[in-house]
């Protein structure tokens, strides 16, 4: 059985992140360990800390993944932008060992000048040397398949690779897949051809050992747009059948499957209560596992 679960806001300290999850019946968790679009986030106090990890013990929800902020770029070739960028996952990676978490979710990065080889270079050497300054750390990076956008890299399983093989293979650099930035990047997951293409080229290319969380988000852009929209599952491009594969896949089962789904706009954001969109999205995967 996959671990159902989404991300869900920190809005009145971290450990408000866990009660949400707990009142949607969560699996699995994500949460953004500082703002997402800032540089630099508030320094989270030991007490909010302890009851952060404390609630994640009682609750049962594992595995909790943090997604980085998505100014950081460690493909650039701009100096200032690589050692903001390289401080940036640092912090995250920190924030995230202190939080117990089992993760960070990163976008590889894109390139701006020179090619994408050079990219993929700067990206995996900039991860080892935050690694390495991280030697006792457990944290995993998780590098997130992206739709493709702009000059976006990691929207191909070959990149995707290539990054893990710069890395020498390291032990805890893993791989997120997200069914919107399949089908927007190209990967037409739609029909049972497609899916079996799509997984066996993943299997070949990147391995499933390396396969440790899915974003579940439905598509409001077609296949090979590569717009990177999330739509309500089983509203948008994808359509249900996607999703009962995945969720039934024995290749998948244990892993966390994560929701990024539209939530409800206008809602008070420091209330703990359930979000009907949330709840809906997570029936409609939790139905449409058979066994
Ligand atoms: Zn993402
Ligand atoms: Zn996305």
């Amino acid at each position: 059985m996959p671990l159902l679960g989404a991300h869900m806001s920190v809005a009145g300290g971290v450990p408000r992140a866990v009660d949400r999850a707990v009142a949607h019946r969560c699996e699995a968790l994500q949460i953004f360990a500082k703002n997402a679009n800032q540089w630099r986030g508030r320094v989270l106090p030991a007490d909010e800390i302890r009851e952060f990890r404390a609630k994640v013990k009682a609750s049962g929800i594992w595995p909790v993944v943090s997604h980085a902020s998505y100014l950081i770029n460690l493909a650039t070739t701009s100096r200032g932008l690589r050692q903001q960028s390289l401080d940036a996952m640092g912090d995250e990676l920190d924030r995230a060992e202190a939080l117990g978490l089992f993760g960070v979710v990163l976008h590889p990065g894109c390139f701006t000048a020179g090619s994408e080889a050079d990219g993929l270079e700067l990206i995996a050497e900039g991860l080892l040397d935050l690694l390495r300054e991280r030697r006792r750390g457990r944290t995993m990076v998780l590098l997130e398949h992206t739709a493709g956008q702009g000059t976006a890299l990691g929207s191909t399983f070959e990149q995707l690779a290539s990054i893990i093989g710069k890395m020498d293979d390291h032990r805890r650099v893993g791989v997120c897949l997200d069914t919107c930035h399949l089908l927007a990047s190209g990967y037409d997951i739609r029909s049972p051809e497609g899916y079996a293409s799509t997984f066996g080229q993943f299997g070949r290319l990147v391995g499933f050992d390396r396969l440790k969380v899915f974003h579940l988000n439905d598509s409001k852009k077609p296949l090979g747009s590569r717009v990177d929209r999330h739509q309500h599952i089983g509203e948008g491009c994808l359509g249900l059948e996607p999703f009962r594969r995945i969720v039934n896949d024995p290749r998948f089962r244990a892993l966390a499957m994560l929701l990024e789904t539209p939530k409800t706009e206008g809602r008070s954001p420091n209330l703990i209560q359930v979000d009907p969109l949330d709840e809906r999205n997570l029936n409609t995967l939790r139905a449409l596992v058979t066994d």
